[in-house]
């Protein structure tokens, strides 16, 4: 197979979801489907182990690097599908947003009965803002929910995107009958074997006691009101996200997921290019290779100091071995530990795509936005990542006051390395931590300690809303104040750390004159 046609078949995907939605349960059953497990339960991270924050370090010291869970591959139809994990309990993080950075499509994955959740709602954002296409997946509709049009209504009024069900489900929890599938009108019943046909004018082919029931005639109704006044079918608007195709299903019950995947590598994206900073895009059909590492993940192990690099490969092809130039320092070195992963495994790799995600081996060489090319390739080095507003705050300092040195180093490095953002007091100087999830305090502690032997005390300052300012000039002492904090960035930006909402509204009122902005 040449180059052209690996790349082509690959699809790259995250699935997004609020914590119970079943983002877990469809994986696996995703992977079932592509014949990469044998059985469900062998995805890690699941509900069986899922771990309080303080069990997590225990639990990946015991493992060291345990990432199988963070990316899968898996065949179906001809396609290599990468799925990425996003985190979320304890385990939120900017990594979690960072990781669709590396992504060409979502799938989010709502629970029926709960309908959007605050989670989905800021993956979803992310998503949006870098225009990727994104599949939704009902889940649960063995169980009790809402009304599949009250849900339509609250994804696109919540969301701002508009809708395309590709299936329609025929009753819920104890009436689930099956769902009609709307490219050829079969009806694929729960707890049957045979699919039966829907005919053109909305009825049922067989004979079937289901017709009868009521549960089927307002399934039909509804099926007819979204076949004539539903959004129209626009493959353009699902390649922008401007449209989500929507599928019916229980994951627990393998039920959907078949119509689902099926329609999914129809139309989600092959690997897309990347931007360059001088603004030229990269495309992965180009010959020479180049990729970006959006995550590294630290040993929890303080006896190995090994860490793994994400890199998403943009173009071209990797072999192990290759030179590769890292554009941040100029150097070229040969890049020969790598890692893939599999489901239930991890191998090395010895050659991956554009659209693949690999992990390097690393020892500190590599920083969260760093680019990497092969021979052949222009120097060029890929967009930054984008920084996202954190809502949590510690202040710092080292226990030992003699450890400042490195205290400080520490500090330096692991911000660069994208684990924790780095604010202080605008006067004192006083460092303060900003995360987006609390497992970021709890990682930067124990690198602190392991990697920079330094104990650390941290001060919570609570949750807090970031805004930095357009115009700096015009900021006066007297607006800051405990409800609206004035501290600095690593940058030495201003940034305002509001109390809460109400504090925001009140200083926008007061002050008109500030514009302020948000990160992602
Ligand atoms: P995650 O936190 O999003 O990864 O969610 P999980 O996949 O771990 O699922 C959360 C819970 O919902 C588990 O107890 C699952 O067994 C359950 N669950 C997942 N899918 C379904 C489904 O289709 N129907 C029902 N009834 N339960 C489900």
């Amino acid at each position: 197979m040449n180059l052209t046609q690996e790349i082509e078949k690959r699809k790259t995907f995250a699935i997004i979801s609020h914590p119970d939605a079943g983002k877990t349960t469809l994986t696996e059953k995703l992977l079932l489907f592509g014949g990469a497990i044998r059985e469900a339960g062998t995805v890690k991270g699941k509900k069986s182990n899922k771990f309080a924050t303080s069990d997590w370090m225990k639990v990946e010291q015991e493992r060291g690097i345990s990432v199988t869970s963070s990316v899968m591959q898996f065949d179906f139809d001809g396609y290599k599908i990468n799925i990425l994990d996003t985190p979320g309990h304890e385990d939120f993080s900017e990594d979690t947003y960072r990781t669709l950075m590396a992504v060409d499509s979502a799938v989010m994955v709502i629970d029926a009965a709960k309908g959007i959740e605050p989670q989905t709602l800021k993956l979803f954002k992310v998503c949006k803002m870098r225009g990727i296409p994104i599949f939704t997946f009902i889940n649960k509709l063995d169980r009790m929910g809402k009304e599949p049009f009250e849900l339509l209504e609250e994804i696109e009024s919540t969301l701002e995107i508009e809708t395309y069900p590709m299936t329609w489900p025929v009753g819920m929890g104890q009436s689930f009958f099956g769902i009609i599938n709307r490219k050829d009108r079969t009806i694929n019943p729960y707890r049957e074997e045979e699919k039966l046909q829907l005919t053109d004018d909305y009825g049922l082919k067989e004979n079937h006691p289901i017709e009868a029931d009521e549960a089927f005639q307002t399934a039909v109704e509804e099926f007819m009101l979204v076949e004539e006044a539903g959004d129209d079918f626009d493959k353009e608007k699902i390649s922008t996200g401007d449209l989500t195709p929507v599928f019916f299903g229980s994951a627990l019950s393998t039920f959907g997921i078949e119509e689902f995947l099926g329609t999914y590598v129809d139309f989600a994206p092959m690997p897309t290019s990347r931007q360059t900073k001088e603004d030229t895009e990269i495309e992965p059909l180009d010959d020479a290779f180049t990729g970006f590492i959006f995550k590294i993940q630290a040993n929890m192990d303080p006896r190995h100091r090994d860490r793994l690099a994400f890199m998403r490969i943009v173009s071209g092809k990797f072999t192990r071995g290759m030179d590769a130039t890292l554009a941040r320092t100029g150097r070229k070195s040969k890049v020969s530990r790598a890692t893939m992963f599999m489901a239930d495994d991890t191998e090395t790799v010895n050659e991956a795509y554009a659209g693949d995600i690999i992990g390097l081996y690393d020892t500190g060489t590599y920083q969260i936005g760093d680019t990497l090319y092969g021979p052949g390739a222009k120097k060029v080095e890929f967009e930054a990542l984008p920084q996202f507003t954190p809502e949590l705050f510690m202040k710092v300092s080292a226990k030992n006051v003699m450890k400042q040195k490195h205290f400080y180093k520490g500090i330096e490095q692991l911000v660069q390395e994208g684990t924790i953002q780095y604010y202080k007091t605008m006067h004192t100087n006083q460092p303060i931590l900003g995360a987006v999830g609390q497992l970021q305090f709890e990682v930067f502690e124990h690198r602190m300690k392991n990697e920079y032997n330094t104990d650390v005390i941290m001060e919570p300052v609570g949750k807090k809303i970031a805004r930095w300012v357009e115009n700096e000039e015009d900021i006066r002492e007297s607006m800051n104040s405990p409800r609206s904090n004035l501290v600095l960035d690593r940058y030495d930006r201003k940034v305002f750390l509001f109390e809460n909402e109400f504090a925001t509204r009140w200083f926008t009122d007061k002050y008109p004159e500030i514009k302020l902005y948000s990160m992602l």
